[in-house]
């Protein structure tokens, strides 16, 4: 395919858009659980054909080759089918890219697209391919990332398979040509936000159980949900838990049980109403007893906000002991890192 990237360019802009737009600062993408994120269901053909059954769907149905996008406006929902019998993890994690391509690019407006292919002209289908291959190629492996994880070497396929997860095959036969004609064009914004932000964002840790990032390398324990396996890296579909918002000294900014915003400076008690407004681990004393049969925690400063644990010992913390803080699984403080993506009339997400 010659040159896909520089025919297709609206649909390459369009990939840097939305990986801007989904804050996405780690590769290889996890692009499964990144178009989760964004509110489209992925399920099997298989699965697919089962709910098609339950649902009593009567449209005709296609068979599925590599992968399927549907809009459902019943359930205002999009939905990717992939076929579940390939066994190549790249060739689906690269089909599950181009059928979010179709979504995001508005393929999915036109019903004829969606119902059957062959009610759309031969040009029009054709186009619609190369831009859902170029934009799910430029995805997956932006140039601009390309080239920094190259860090001026000649291009090497494998080093780049690797780097993005790609098969060997893939990169020799698109990204190698896609990334040459793309060291002819010019910058575009959104190249520049995600390779500064890929440089810069750089967390130190995740936790795979409530999806939040950290950037404190000390951290042995997730604050939020206590789990004491921690990932290198970030993730780019984390949540963030906003919790209880304090100052930088670490104390309420409000009051966590009476809301009171006057505080005794230095005081670690409401005035009004006595509460600790001050998060720290349970364990951390701060009265300078010993008692060596009591377990404690040698961190005594005060815990980010939203922390139901100690990040350096697992215990709980005051607030979450308090009840200021729910369990990170029943609170609803919980926000994606970036908007749900919502399309309500179905005509393509508004980007
Ligand atoms: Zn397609
Ligand atoms: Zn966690
Ligand atoms: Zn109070
Ligand atoms: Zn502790």
């Amino acid at each position: 395919m010659a040159a896909s990237m520089q025919k297709y360019f609206r649909a390459f802009r369009m990939s840097q858009r939305v990986l801007n737009i989904l804050n996405v600062k780690v590769f290889p993408i996890n692009i499964k659980a990144l178009i989760e994120s964004c509110g489209i269901l992925i399920c099997t053909e298989l699965d697919y054909k089962e709910f098609r059954y339950k649902t009593n769907d009567k449209r005709p149905y296609i068979k599925i080759k590599d992968g399927r996008a549907y809009y459902d406006p019943n359930r205002n929902v999009y939905l990717i089918v992939y076929n579940e019998n390939i066994r190549n993890r790249h060739r689906i994690n690269f089909t599950l890219a181009h059928e979010f391509a179709h979504i995001v690019l508005g393929h999915l407006t036109d019903e004829r697209t969606e119902l059957d292919r062959g009610g759309l002209p031969d040009y029009a289908y054709n186009r619609f391919e190369g831009e859902a291959n170029a934009f799910a190629g430029n995805f997956l492996a932006p140039p601009i990332i390309i080239q920094e994880k190259l860090n001026r070497n000649p291009f090497d396929p494998e080093t780049i398979a690797r780097a993005f997860d790609l098969s060997l095959q893939a990169v020799r036969n698109y990204r190698v040509e896609d990334y040459k004609s793309w060291l002819k064009t010019q910058l575009i914004e959104d190249e520049i936000t995600l390779i500064e932000r890929y440089r810069t964002d750089k967390p130190a840790s995740h936790c795979k159980q409530c999806s939040s990032e950290f950037y404190n390398k000390d951290w042995m324990y997730c604050p939020i949900c206590g789990n004491d396996r921690l990932f290198i890296g970030g993730i780019n579909n984390y949540m963030k838990y906003t919790g209880i918002k304090t100052d930088e000294d670490g104390y309420a900014k409000e009051c966590p049980r009476c809301e009171n915003e006057e505080h005794f400076p230095g005081g670690d008690y409401c005035i009004i109403c006595g509460t600790e407004i001050i998060n720290r681990c349970s364990l951390a004393k701060d009265d300078g007893t010993y008692d060596r049969f009591a377990p404690t925690c040698n961190y005594e400063a005060s815990l980010p906000g939203n922390a139901r644990y100690c990040p350096y010992c697992g215990s709980e913390t005051t607030y979450f002991r308090s009840g200021h803080l729910k369990a990170w699984d029943q609170s609803n403080d919980a926000v994606q890192a970036f908007p749900i993506l919502d399309d309500e009339n179905g005509e393509g997400f508004p980007f």
